[in-house]
């Protein structure tokens, strides 16, 4: 059997989350603000938050950018349902702007067309939630041009992108956004069992997503109202919730950001393999714009028999999935009004994509494997 992405789990990484068990804290300690510190130096960004999961991330930064009733939060349809349902956790409305046919991504002229419609309905969102599907970088600059035009906020959903580049800036140092959110699932590039990651260079909103993430309780002496009781007193300043990381999961975190740069290289290196294999035949490959490094979270295809060939790669043991079923179309976005018709380039894609294994521990002779059952199906 061989998944379309798993993680790598070393020695080292076992040793790092056993010397959390033999210590004081399974939570709360040291390893979180350790491993928060690592990825805001790896990301070139001054604050980092560390959560249960990019689906708390995403919800937390959109409260904290004060999204609520009322308002309108828009993503790209080819994406996880968590890019969208954090907007509806709000209480926010969600609306999408359809993708670019080559890389997949949220169409900056779709946007630029659906914002200024929006200017005359009275209905422009506060908040746009870019996603750098599979790993590709969506076009940061012309975003956020047109956020400072239209006075939205930027939440990267950068769930696929940890170790990505955009032009000379790394995905997560909020160059062109004001939260970047990463996702530590098993599946992604790196991995802390369940875990997330809010990035952002403004120390209010690292606050405010510090605060979310624990219950809306702060116990710092130079925040508290009433400032006459003791060292025991803290005080609940919002509604927050309990969406803390685990120090296990922070030291497993941790260790595994020590390989990432190793890892990207292997998927480049499958990469290219893939690419070179498939080459001559009729299959649609994913484009990358010259402007970025992707960390290749997914390796996307496009082939016009979809079912069967995805049902000949499983018969032979390999596990390939399809990436995404657009997210208006679930059902109970079509109860919000949603139908299928509604964003076309997103399920053109949708119809013909398959997702071939990529992950770094994939060997060569897996990747070899791989090549000659779909070359076997296509010819
Ligand atoms: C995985 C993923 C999420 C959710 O991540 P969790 O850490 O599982 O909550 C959100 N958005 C995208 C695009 C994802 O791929």
């Amino acid at each position: 059997m061989i998944p379309y992405g798993r993680q790598f789990i070393s020695e080292q990484d076992i040793e790092a989350v056993v010397d959390v068990l033999r210590s004081d804290f399974l939570t709360q300690g040291p390893a979180i603000p350790a491993f928060e510190q690592a990825i805001a130096q790896y990301c070139g960004v001054a604050h980092a938050i560390a959560v249960s999961n990019a689906t708390a991330a995403l919800h937390i930064a959109c409260l904290a950018l004060d999204v609520g009733r009322g308002d309108f939060v828009w993503t790209s349809p080819n994406t996880f349902v968590a890019s969208a349902n954090c907007a509806r956790y709000c209480g926010a409305s969600v609306d999408f702007v359809d993708v670019d046919p080559k890389t997949y991504n949220m169409c900056p002229e779709k946007l630029a067309e659906k914002l200024k419609e929006a200017e005359k309905a009275g209905t422009l969102p506060k908040v746009v939630i870019p996603v750098h599907f599979a790993g590709t970088p969506c076009d940061m600059a012309r975003i956020h041009t047109l956020s400072e035009q239209y006075g939205f906020k930027i939440i990267e959903d950068a769930s696929h992108a940890i170790g990505s580049c955009y032009e000379d800036s790394r995905i997560g140092d909020c160059q062109f956004s004001d939260i970047a959110v990463f996702s530590f699932h098993p599946v992604k590039i790196i991995t802390s069992g369940e875990g997330g990651m809010a990035t952002t260079r403004s120390p209010d909103l690292a606050r405010r997503l510090q605060l979310y993430r624990s219950h809306g309780i702060t116990r710092e002496p130079s925040e508290l109202e009433d400032v006459t009781q003791g060292a025991w007193y803290y005080e609940q300043q919002m509604l927050g919730y309990n969406y803390r990381l685990t120090d296990l999961q922070a030291a497993l975190g941790l260790s595994q950001l020590q390989n990432i740069e190793a890892w990207i290289t292997r998927r480049h290196e499958i990469l290219a393999q893939y690419d070179a294999a498939f080459a001559d035949l009729p299959v649609t490959r994913p484009s990358y714009p010259g402007n970025v490094r992707s960390s290749l979270h997914l390796y996307p295809i496009q082939v016009a028999d979809r079912r069967r060939v995805f049902e000949g790669m499983r018969a032979a043991g390999i596990l390939v999935n399809v990436h995404y079923i657009p997210v208006h179309t679930q059902p109970d976005f079509q109860k919000l009004g949603f139908a299928w018709g509604d964003f076309p380039q997103s399920e053109d894609y949708y119809k013909s994509a398959i997702s071939l294994p990529m992950f770094a521990s994939l060997s060569d002779a897996q990747c070899s494997d791989v090549i000659k059952t779909l070359r076997d199906l296509l010819q």
